[in-house]
């Protein structure tokens, strides 16, 4: 039982990349039965259009409440859901807490979507667009206020079937966002074909925003390409004024970051983002 195994646990979830495998093998375990026990639970982080200064949706992230240590973040142990197959189970759980509070927060009057992670593993199952149905239909959510959110990679690779049931879910109103944009091997010419509505473009290509004009001009073209497309333009990773003055100028409105707010439990997160007028940020002018 892990309460036996005292402090060398503390490494086994800061860099579960490295683990051996029989500490794998303990980690995929344990989080069955974290998941059994209800040991997870969601955090949310706003996407905020600068344009009103609203939270506009809100990315829903899992952490594991683990009873022998701090907040587990989800980078010590989705790597290995996803390896085990464990991600299917955890996917489950992530979805139907998901449709569950978008489905409260429509009724109450909080009209953001819930964005949620899906990982490559997951959208694989041949039942998975059937579990996620199911999900929006227990729970009585509209699909307006859900949006999906898969890695670049994915996005590029995905077969006509898998596209297919995409395209349905969007007829219905969910969304879909392509996550960490720029990190991958992109088939441009193929993002047009997929039936994406937002793109993320990932935080490593925000970073030296402030202080290189490389960097400017290469996330200036990233985000003409998809604008293009007729897509949203989602930044993620935003950390402080200077990038979100140079992002404005660039004609970006959509953000996300630890400048704005960090993720943070449902109570709170609705206490600061849930009524209108929410957060205050500088006017897009
Ligand atoms: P992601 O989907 O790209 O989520 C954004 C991550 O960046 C989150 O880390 C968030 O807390 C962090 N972040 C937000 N703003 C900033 C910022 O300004 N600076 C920096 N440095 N980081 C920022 P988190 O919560 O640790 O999640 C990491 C990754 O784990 C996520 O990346 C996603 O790929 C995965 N993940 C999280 N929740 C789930 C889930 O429910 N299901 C699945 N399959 N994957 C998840
Ligand atoms: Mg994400
Ligand atoms: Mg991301
Ligand atoms: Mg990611």
């Amino acid at each position: 039982h892990a309460k036996h195994q005292g402090r060398g646990r503390a490494e086994i979830y800061t860099d579960a990349l490295a683990l051996e495998a029989e500490d794998r093998a303990e980690l995929e375990r344990d989080l069955l039965r974290g998941l059994e026990r209800e040991e997870f639970l969601l955090e949310f982080q706003p996407q905020i259009d600068v344009a009103s200064g609203y939270a506009v949706s809100a990315e829903a992230l899992v952490r594991w409440a683990h009873p022998e240590r701090a907040l587990v973040m989800p980078g010590a142990f989705v790597p290995v859901a996803e390896e085990s197959g464990a991600i299917v189970a955890l996917g489950d759980w992530v979805m139907s807490r998901v449709c569950q509070t978008a489905a409260r927060w429509a009724q109450t009057g909080v009209h953001q979507r819930i964005a949620v992670n899906i990982s490559t593993r997951e959208l694989a199952q041949a039942d998975f667009f059937l579990r996620l149905r199911h999900a929006i239909a227990t729970h009585g959510t509209p699909p307006a206020m859900l949006e999906l959110e898969i890695t670049e990679s994915l996005a590029m690779e995905m077969d006509p079937r898998v596209l297919e049931q995409l395209r349905a879910l969007r007829r219905d109103g969910v969304r879909i966002a392509i996550d960490d944009f720029g990190t991958g091997y992109s088939n441009l010419s193929r993002l047009k074909e997929l039936p994406v509505d937002r793109v993320k473009i990932d935080r490593s290509l925000v970073r030296d925003i402030a202080t290189s004009a490389e960097a400017r001009t290469i996330y200036s073209a990233v985000v003409g390409l998809i604008q293009g497309l007729g897509m949203e333009v989602v930044v993620e990773g935003i950390e402080s004024e200077a990038q979100m003055d140079v992002l404005r100028v660039i004609g970006c409105t959509l953000f996300q970051g630890y400048h704005l707010a960090r993720p943070t439990g449902e109570q709170e997160y609705l206490a600061q983002f849930g009524a209108r007028p929410g957060v205050q940020v500088r006017d897009a002018g």
